[in-house]
């Protein structure tokens, strides 16, 4: 038996539930969370909707109040960040210096917002990753109307844009591709966005930002503009870039680990023995998918947080340092096979997605109600049909259209089934 801690890097979605995860899988020894955020553990997907929009404030994101927090005898580190990890001893190095040895690491440090060099120091330009991104955001659209230009028309800026159009700004929706979402959803789907974001009056603009226009303002320089690679000028009194994100590991230096896009892991979510991941940052062997994937989902960040946290405490156990209880058998390791599910929240419009619905082959949309923007679409890969979209529709029709992509079928099948699904209502 040990008395090193288990050690969870990254205090969000994916690291306060590894903490609990591992507390019921039996680890009763010290557990330390480590986030380089300074507040307690909050959920990120209300920033770019309740909270940007005024309807939430920050104290209802938090996934776990003080007291739900104490039972699980945490050595909590908040405003702490990782610097290191030696993979062979397992040891973690803590910005100031200090050396964390431990019987086993989780690492959920997300990822981080993708930025533009030439947006560096200019007041007025905003990334939206964080509860203080978002803070500080709907401080300056609180302040009257303004002209926003959302640089990025993926989930995020779509849904940052119709927060904003809500609130009365004047909204221009900058993206490289013409269809909003259309590299996540297709463009059928996509389409159907734009639609409705034209109707609610947001300006959809095609192409990439050459520079910024700046004002003087005082004596610092703030945006007055966003100029696009074909010449046009969109002025703008504030700037979001909505551009993408960079999983966090940059603090991974080890070359016993496989940092290419996010950190690389088995189908057990084991980067290196003792080592876990989970979360955004973790990119593994989906079994029923046959290739590695990385999801940026807030229920994949649970899921796999839970997988991760039980494969270790097995991994533990199997290597004698945690001890099985009396009359129980020892767990083993699992796969993590989960069907991937997402949801976004436009205007009034909820979509809702499972399994696979980007780097689609195949791809059928079905507008059930042009106006109403209700509509499903399917999408397949090499002759399988790998995921399902829904767009405002009932609960009831969501959960047989689950059930049609819980494992890849065949295409002409699950056509068939989603035909049936939403025949009706
Ligand atoms: C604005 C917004 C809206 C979203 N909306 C949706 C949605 O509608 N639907 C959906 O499915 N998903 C949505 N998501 C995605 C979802 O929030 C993420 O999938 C989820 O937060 C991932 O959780 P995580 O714990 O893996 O990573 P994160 O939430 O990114 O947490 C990682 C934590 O680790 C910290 N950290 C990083 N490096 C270190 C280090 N070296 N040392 C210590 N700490 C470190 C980070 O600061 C952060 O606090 C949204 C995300 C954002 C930002």
């Amino acid at each position: 038996m040990t008395t090193l801690p288990i050690a969870v890097v990254g205090a969000s979605a994916a690291g306060i539930t590894a903490a609990e995860a591992l507390r019921r899988a039996g680890w009763d020894g010290p557990l330390t969370l480590i986030g380089d955020e300074p507040h307690l553990p909050y959920d990120r997907p209300p920033l770019s909707k309740q909270l940007l929009h005024g309807a939430w404030e920050p104290a209802k994101l938090l996934l776990r109040t003080e007291e739900q927090l104490a039972p699980l005898d945490l050595d909590l580190r908040l405003g702490t960040r990782a610097t290191g990890l030696d993979v062979a001893t397992r040891t973690l190095t803590l910005d100031g210096g200090e050396r964390l040895a431990c019987a086993g690491v989780i690492i959920a440090t997300g990822v981080a917002a993708r930025t533009l060099p030439a947006a560096d120091g200019l007041a007025g330009v905003f990334t939206l990753r964080t509860l203080d991104d978002a803070l500080a955001l709907r401080d300056r659209l609180s302040e009257g109307a303004r002209r926003l230009v959302v640089v990025g028309n993926g989930v995020l800026g779509c849904e940052a844009a119709a927060v904003a159009r809500e609130l009365g700004h004047e909204v221009t929706l900058v993206g490289r591709e013409p269809v909003p979402m259309a590299v996540a959803v297709g463009a059928g789907i996509g389409e159907l966005l734009a639609e409705e974001h034209r109707a609610r009056g947001v300006r959809l603009v095609t192409g990439e930002v050459a520079e910024f226009e700046t004002v003087a303002d005082g004596s610092a320089a703030r945006v007055g503009g966003v100029r696009l690679a074909d010449g046009s000028l969109h002025p703008a009194d504030l700037v979001l870039l909505a551009i993408g994100s960079e999983p966090a590991v940059g603090w991974l230096a080890d070359p016993a680990l496989d940092t290419a896009d996010g950190l690389g892991c088995d189908a057990y979510c084991a980067a290196a023995p003792g080592i876990y991941a989970a979360g955004d940052v973790a990119r593994w062997e989906h079994p029923g998918h046959g290739r590695p994937l990385r999801f940026e989902h807030r229920m994949n960040a649970t899921e796999q947080a839970m997988a991760a946290a039980r494969n270790l405490v097995a991994e533990l156990t199997a290597e004698g340092v945690v001890a099985t209880a009396e009359g129980t058998e020892p767990q083993e390791r699992r796969p993590f096979a989960p069907v991937p599910y997402f949801w976004s929240d436009q205007y009034g419009l909820k979509l809702q997605a499972y399994g696979l619905t980007s780097g689609a082959d195949e791809v059928e949309t079905t507008v059930l109600d042009g106006e109403a923007r209700r509509a499903v679409a399917l999408y397949g890969r090499d002759g399988l049909a790998v995921g399902v979209l829904a767009c405002a529709l009932p609960p009831r029709q969501i959960r047989a259209l689950r059930a049609v992509v819980a494992t890849p079928v065949p295409w002409e099948e699950a056509r068939d089934r989603v035909r049936a699904a939403t025949a009706t209502g």
